[in-house]
């Protein structure tokens, strides 16, 4: 950082007298890329990023923003697809990066207490040896912090059975507005008060910096097998998923692409898929060879009353390693067919998966714009990749609201606009079609109790009632404006 842009920020000059000057970035070529998380479509130049090394230094810096009333936003690896960690322009970026050391694993009580910038697999890779690991598993996993998993109650492949975040964390740390470290949980399953550790679970950053983590971890599973059920009908895939969870089986992870996704990856990663599907489905089983076993065949059984029309069980590990290669590199698959794309993250009762794949199909024809799906279907959780060209005029806007009639639809099926990506600033409005007014103001009471000033995060996630009734005002019924009460901005 140069001294004139300090001397020309008195934000900055304070900054810079508290931790070392090596923490602070000001000059706007070092700044670039903190514009924008994983949502690039949203973008904001940071006033000031921060990169503590210590905790202290982390508490200086908020103590510094909450004296001078600057917003502040957390930084993870900047991952995000929903636009948390974006900028806010009279804001400090805290970014957590540097606070990156794994401080105790604790193989007797399968924990592990890590500093909130680790990056996920960080903690799986330093416990491989003990045959451990960490469960919740993104894709983004090679590079997303373990601080912002718990911002955003990530989830992965594995979460049907093995949980999201928050079924993975005993304890967290975290600097609060005043600057001081509180702990939140605790080393044992269970603790007295409030479970204010489930607060925290995807709250987006809005209610405290984290910044150290206890996760729990699990044994490696001794047998995993993959099973790759192909359909002619997408809606006959939907119904398979749905039965084998009826029928008791949990899969270790359960996994379906549609034909473009299928297509797209084959072609990238040579997985073996067959490309003349309409949909795949991949079921992993994993436990001991005797319990894998007898649910292979289970499955095997419902994956053909559901009207599969070809099943195939991968004959080792490196093709089960293969068959997954195909399902982890689908997104950037995409790249090779599209220009840009847009990933859309909504949740629905996984009964009805089939219906809804049906009715994104048809929002493609209507918007003239290509829709890939790949996802989590155990879970019931869409990823609709919608397929643009942001050189072409109007398509991003297009393909916006494409992804907002997905989010509505997900909501009348009785789902929820987020799966597992968060709400940040792409989904604010979409709240207040989940939400009513009395729950939002429920959110905005938690998020007023531990942070009065709104300096965490502000714009995010939880919508004011005037932005609601702004957003519901585009649908005006009858020439009567929801709320004439409140300021229009
Ligand atoms: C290719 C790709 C695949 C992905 N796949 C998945 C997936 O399978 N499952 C999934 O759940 N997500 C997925 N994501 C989304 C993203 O990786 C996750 O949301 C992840 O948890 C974000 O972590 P991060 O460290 O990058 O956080 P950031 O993007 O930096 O921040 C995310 C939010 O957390 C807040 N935050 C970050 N760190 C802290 C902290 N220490 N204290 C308080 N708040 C903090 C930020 O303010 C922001 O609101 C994917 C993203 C990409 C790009």
């Amino acid at each position: 950082m140069s001294r004139t842009q300090a001397s020309t920020d008195p934000l900055i000059s304070l900054l810079s007298s508290e931790i070392p000057e090596s923490c602070v970035v000001a000059d706007p070529v070092s700044l670039k890329p903190y514009e924008c998380d994983g949502l690039s479509g949203y973008r904001q130049m940071p006033r000031v990023v921060v990169l503590p090394r210590t905790v202290e230094q982390v508490q200086a810096v908020v103590r510094i923003c909450q004296k001078t009333g600057t917003p502040i936003v957390p930084r993870g690896a900047g991952t995000s697809l929903s636009g948390g960690a974006m900028p806010h322009k009279n804001g400090v970026v805290l970014s957590l990066a540097r606070l990156n050391r794994i401080l105790n694993i604790d193989e007797g009580n399968r924990t592990a207490r890590v500093q909130a910038g680790v990056r996920n697999l960080q903690i799986s890779e330093a416990v491989q040896h003990l045959d451990l690991y960490y469960a919740p598993d993104p894709s983004s996993q090679i590079a997303c912090t373990i601080g912002g998993n718990v911002a955003e109650n990530a989830g992965g492949v594995h979460c049907l059975k093995y949980g999201l975040t928050v079924h993975n964390i005993l304890q967290v740390k975290m600097v609060n507005l005043d600057g001081e470290l509180i702990s939140i949980g605790g080393t044992t399953l269970d603790s007295p008060g409030y479970d204010l550790l489930a607060l925290l679970m995807g709250s987006e950053g809005m209610l405290g910096i984290v910044v150290e983590v206890l996760v729990r971890l699990l044994p490696q599973p001794k047998v995993a097998r993959v099973l790759m059920g192909s359909f002619d009908d997408i809606e006959k895939a939907g119904k398979a998923v749905a039965s084998v969870i009826a029928a008791g089986v949990i899969p270790g992870g359960f996994e379906m692409m549609d034909k473009a996704a299928i297509q797209a990856s084959e072609d990238f990663t040579g997985a073996g898929y067959p490309t003349d599907a309409e949909a795949i489905l991949l079921c992993e089983l994993d436990g001991t060879e005797a319990d894998v076993n007898s649910q292979i065949e289970k499955v095997k059984r419902l994956l053909k009353n559901a009207g599969a029309v070809d099943i195939r069980l991968a004959r080792d590990e490196t093709q089960r390693i293969r068959f997954w290669s195909g399902r982890k590199n689908a997104f950037p698959a995409m790249g090779r067919i599209s220009p840009d794309y847009y990933c859309m993250d909504g949740t629905i009762p996984r009964k009805e998966l089939g219906n809804v794949l049906t009715r994104i199909a048809g929002m493609s024809e209507k918007y003239g714009l290509r829709v890939a799906n790949v996802f989590h279907a155990g879970d019931g959780n869409l990823h609709p990749l919608i397929l643009y060209d942001a050189n072409q005029p109007e398509e991003f806007e297009k393909a916006e609201e494409f992804g907002a009639e997905i989010l509505d639809l997900c909501v009348a099926v009785g789902g929820t606009i987020t799966g597992e990506h968060g709400v940040g600033v792409e989904k604010i409005d979409r709240m207040c079609v989940q939400f009513d007014e009395y729950s939002l103001s429920q959110f905005r009471a938690i998020r007023k109790a531990f942070d009065p000033d709104g300096l965490l995060n502000p714009d995010k996630a939880v919508p004011t009632l005037a932005r609601c009734a702004e957003f519901n005002a585009m649908h005006v019924h009858h020439g009567q404006l929801p709320h004439p009460e409140l300021e229009r901005f």
